[in-house]
Order: C-alpha cells, then structure tokens, then sequence
C-alpha cells in the first residue's frame, strides 16, 4: 500500500495505473462504515485509493473542526489489507493562501443539514470535486449514511459531466442499531445508550408507514414526542421527504426519506431510513 502526502504524489501513481478504480473519500478515523465501503470498492475494481481529510470547508465556525477525532497509524493498518493508495493531502496542499474556486450544488442543499449547517455542502461540493479531479476515479463510494450528500454528490456528478460512477452503499449499524460514526467516540458513557434513540424512532416511522399510517405531521409528531422522552437528546430537525427532491411531503409517497439530527449531549448525531 502506496500513501500519496502530496497532490503530486497522488496523481504520479494515477499516471502509472491500469485498470478501474475505485475511490472511497474519508475524514479517517475510520470505523466498519468505511471499511465496507472500501471493502465494495476492492470488488469492483482492480485498483483502489481511500483519501483520508479532515476538510476543513465544511465545518462551521462552531463546529469540531478541531476535535475532529484523528487516528492515522490505526486507520492506514485497516487500510493495507484493501487498498493501494492512501491519499493524505494537507490542508495547505489542497486549500492554497490564494484559493478562490467554489463548487455549488443549488437546491439539494438548501434542506435538511443544508439549511442548518450553512456553507456545509460548498465544503463538500468543492472538496469532493477536487478529489474527484486529483484521484480520477472510475467509480466513487460514499454512505448511505449520509443520504443528502450522496444525492448531492450525485447531482453534482451529472450536472458538470464528471466522468464517474458514484456508488451508494447501506448504512453499517451497531447490534443496537446505532449507525456507525467516527463521532459516537465523544459519546460518554450513559449518552451512548440514549443515542440509540434515533433509531428507534426511524423504526417507530417504519412501524407506523407499514400499519398505513399516510400522514407524515402524524410520523413526525409521534417519532419527536418518542426521543422527547429520552433526556439526552435535543431535537435539531426531524424530516420525511421525498427520496428524489428531499422536500417536505405532508402524506407518505414511497420512496421517502426518514432522516434526522439529534443531539446527544453536546454531540450531533444524524441518522436516516428510505422508506420503499
Ligand atoms: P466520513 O469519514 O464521515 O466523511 O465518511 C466517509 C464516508 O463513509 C461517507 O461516504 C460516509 O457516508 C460513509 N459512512 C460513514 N458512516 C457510515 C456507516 N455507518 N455506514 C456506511 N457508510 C458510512
């Protein structure tokens, strides 16, 4: 396994290459979320690149750029089994002191985390671009995990003409069904019980759907009273959108996304469910 630090390095070993490759961008510290999407990368192609930063862009001032957990010795010896390029970048590599370019993904992101996390999604946009640009990937895996940005992503692939198959791969859960992320480290000891609170209420709008429940204010309502009851968790939005648009839907058109932000104690966790 190659590690590229440099944006020179990186496109080098693209330069030299045959074969398909697949492309699993991370911010590290990475977990069997990743790993399965790096595993699903591994059975589709013949080469395989994994980058791994923490990009700053998409973090607001009050978010946790800095604490972001980081943990490069573990996350490259995950890594060397599966893969045959880690591309480390450094911030002043990838963001010179005279950057200027930006890469807009207009309506997708103006919902959902785009709404409360402004300038969130321009970080993603501009940093996957550039990625996209340096590694050249054949086929780019992301989280299902993360549904806005994986249809953001799409969007963006499609508009500007990338030449690129994006792959969206299912969400990795606990036993206890807590999704898998690199955040659930800042979850103390009791918060880790309640944080299973989000998916159980992504199960309690699947049970309500499924007994024909077709009012979506009915869902929401019933799902916000639910994690209203654990003490922990601060509601940021609760939403049932249509799967394509991620608008608001007032009664249950299938598919839909049921997706969420809670936060558990200081930590903000999002989860989400499609709805078929
Ligand atoms: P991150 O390091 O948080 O930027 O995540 C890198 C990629 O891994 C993104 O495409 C995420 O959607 C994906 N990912 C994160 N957590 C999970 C999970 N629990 N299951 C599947 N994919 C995940």
């Amino acid at each position: 396994m190659k590690v590229a630090k440099t944006i020179a390095e990186m496109r080098e070993f693209r330069q030299e290459t045959e074969g398909t490759l697949g492309f699993v961008p991370t911010m590290g510290y990475l977990h069997d979320g990743h790993m399965s999407l790096v595993k699903m990368a591994r059975e589709e192609n013949q080469v395989v690149a994994v980058s791994i930063f923490v990009n700053p862009m998409q973090f607001g001032p009050r978010e946790d750029f800095k604490s972001y957990p980081r943990d490069t010795r573990r996350d490259l010896a995950l890594l060397e089994p599966l893969t045959d390029i880690v591309f480390m970048p450094s911030d002043k590599d990838m963001y010179p002191r005279d950057y200027d370019s930006w890469v807009e993904v207009k309506g997708l992101t103006d919902v959902l985390e785009g709404a409360v996390r402004p300038g969130h999604f321009l970080g993603v946009t501009t940093v996957v671009a550039k990625l996209f640009n340096v590694v050249q990937p054949d086929k780019a895996y992301f989280g299902q995990k993360d549904a806005q940005q994986v249809a953001v992503i799409k969007k963006m692939v499609k508009d500007l003409n990338m030449n690129l198959e994006v792959v969206t791969c299912p969400t990795l859960r606990e036993k206890d069904g807590l999704a898998m992320s690199s955040r659930n480290t800042y979850l103390k000891r009791g918060q880790r019980q309640a944080a299973t609170v989000l998916y159980k209420a992504l199960m309690l709008a699947e049970e309500l759907v499924s007994r024909g429940e077709n009012d979506a204010g009915a869902i929401r309502l019933e799902m916000k009273e639910f994690i209203e009851k654990e003490p922990e968790a601060n509601i940021e939005y609760i939403s049932i959108a249509d799967n394509a648009t991620l608008r608001e839907i007032h009664h249950i058109k299938l598919p839909a996304l049921v997706s969420m932000a809670v936060k558990i104690g200081k930590t903000r966790l999002i989860d989400n469910i499609v709805l078929e």
